[in-house]
């Protein structure tokens, strides 16, 4: 399948992983906007929020307990913004679902 982080996953792509297991792999944005910013996907292609369901569910629960600790070794403390684009008009650019991390600095809300 012709997918960005597909051939991250697999290793077809080189990145700079932060942690992998059976079912999600985490690595930094390659254009990070805040002293951490990562991504973490979930192994299977999954294109985007929109398509989580009840059976792949789980899935999104392990990423969101690896992000809290990832943060916490990474020393972000509690402090740190998870972020799903979703869709074009929500900016998403990458057709497989990803979680930015985003922490070390000030967040503004509301996002732009
Ligand atoms: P989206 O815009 O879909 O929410 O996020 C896609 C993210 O993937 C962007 O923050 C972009 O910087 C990141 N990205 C795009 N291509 C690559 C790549 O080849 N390697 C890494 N590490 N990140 C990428
Ligand atoms: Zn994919």
């Amino acid at each position: 399948m012709d997918c960005l982080f597909c051939k991250i996953v697999a290793g077809e792509i080189p990145s700079d992983k932060l942690y992998e297991d059976d079912v999600c792999y985490a690595f930094k944005d390659i254009d990070p906007q805040a002293p951490v910013h990562f991504l973490v996907v979930p192994k299977a292609h999954i294109t985007g929020a929109d398509q989580i369901t009840e059976d792949n569910a789980p899935t999104v629960g392990r990423i969101f307990a690896v992000i809290a600790r990832l943060t916490q070794q990474l020393g972000c403390g509690g402090d740190y913004r998870v972020v799903t684009n979703c869709g074009k008009l929500a900016g998403q650019t990458v057709g497989h679902l990803h979680f930015h991390v985003l922490a070390g600095r000030s967040l503004a809300w509301p996002p732009g």
